[in-house]
């Protein structure tokens, strides 16, 4: 009976995407959603990848490679590193929740910045790991000081993500170094790159081709967002071989399945897609910057996405709902926020019309 499931699961929520498309049809009738609530790609599912993915239907009837060998060396060869450094996950969520139960033990230690993406704590709360939240400053950039210092002889992860969710903000690449240097070699930093493509800040920390020269460091990639893939659930990290070999212990047999390998493999040659995904963002941010003219604040954001404070995140998210468009507030300490990711121009158009009455 449900009184017998461990103890540690009475305190966690079952992960909550906002609301479902279907559902808010459903209740307010709305012939068109505009849907800006989980930094999605705007434009779609990258062309190639469809191509790859009808291809490959014919063969549904039959397992995939269970290590993803030719999507990880396709993935390889993209960032000139060996296969065996790169895992292949069912999204990067999937890759998140391995590393964890590959670390952690009960009462370790993990490390995340605060507000960031959820999962890092959900992770380490299934494994019944203390989670170690250190706030990032008032203007939402890394105090990597203060992530250092909360580092105790129980931490087994550090996670940082660049450009953060949901602040958008970036981890500069010499505060990156600073802390590789001091961080101890059995804490392994996990940097999620999951917006990355979308950054243009020269400071900020970007991936090089002698990124692995840290062995307790892995970067974090998925197909969900740049690619426009995020229904297929594939993402990918990078890192040290061994500690992979430990991973695909803990891994199910086919987690990445038939038609996300292929489809995922086909994405990564669709720099067409990639460039106008990345110009979309670039127009975006310039179109929510027109918001502070109606004295709203809008951060800076790296990403596809940006926070804008207006008052009452809540109620803001409430009105903007009953207008047909969907965005993320009640992020803790963010309550003055609601986070909009970049739609089609006219999207954005719309949105930002309707953002301008909380000014
Ligand atoms: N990392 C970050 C920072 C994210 O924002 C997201 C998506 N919300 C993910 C990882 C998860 O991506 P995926 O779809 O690959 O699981």
């Amino acid at each position: 009976t449900h009184e017998r499931v461990r103890s540690n699961l009475h305190n966690i929520h079952p992960y909550q995407p906002g609301i479902s498309e279907d559902q808010l049809r459903k209740e307010f009738g709305l012939a068109h959603l505009i849907k800006l609530n989980s930094n999605e790609n705007a434009l779609g599912p990258s062309p190639l990848a469809l191509e790859a993915i009808a291809r490959e239907l014919p063969k549904l009837h039959l397992y995939p490679d269970g290590g993803s060998d030719l999507l990880r060396e396709a993935i390889a060869r993209h960032h000139a590193l060996r296969m065996e450094e790169v895992f292949a996950g069912n999204g990067s969520d999937d890759i998140i929740k391995l590393i964890s139960e590959t670390f952690l033990e009960e009462g370790d230690e993990v490390v995340v910045p605060f507000p960031s993406f959820s999962q890092y704590g959900f992770g380490a709360e299934v494994m019944k790991a203390n989670i170690r939240s250190v706030p990032l400053r008032s203007d939402f950039s890394y105090d990597v000081q203060a992530l250092l210092a909360a580092i105790t002889n129980k931490t087994k992860l550090l996670y940082l993500c660049t450009p953060n969710n949901p602040t958008g903000t970036v981890l500069k690449y010499s505060e990156f170094t600073w802390l590789m240097e001091r961080v101890p070699k059995d804490v392994f930093v996990i940097v999620d790159l999951a917006y990355d493509n979308y950054a243009t800040d020269p400071e900020r920390f970007f991936v090089t081709k002698d990124a692995l020269i840290y062995p307790n460091v892995c970067y974090l990639h998925t197909f969900s967002k740049l690619y426009g893939l995020a229904g297929l659930r594939v993402g990918y990290a990078l890192g040290n071989e061994q500690v992979w070999s430990y991973v695909h212990r803990v891994r199910e047999p086919f987690n990445v399945n038939r038609v996300a390998q292929r489809g995922a493999q086909a994405a990564l040659e669709d720099v067409e897609h990639v460039r106008r995904s990345v110009a979309l963002a670039q127009r975006s941010r310039e179109q929510y910057a027109t918001l502070e003219n109606y004295g709203l604040r809008v951060i800076p954001s790296e990403a596809n996405f940006t926070l804008v404070e207006v008052g009452n995140g809540i109620q803001a998210f409430e009105q903007l709902k009953q207008k047909g468009i969907l965005v993320r507030a009640g992020y803790p300490g963010l309550e003055s926020f609601v986070r909009v990711t970049f739609g089609l121009d006219e999207e954005n158009e719309v949105c930002i019309e309707a953002l301008c009455e909380f000014g």
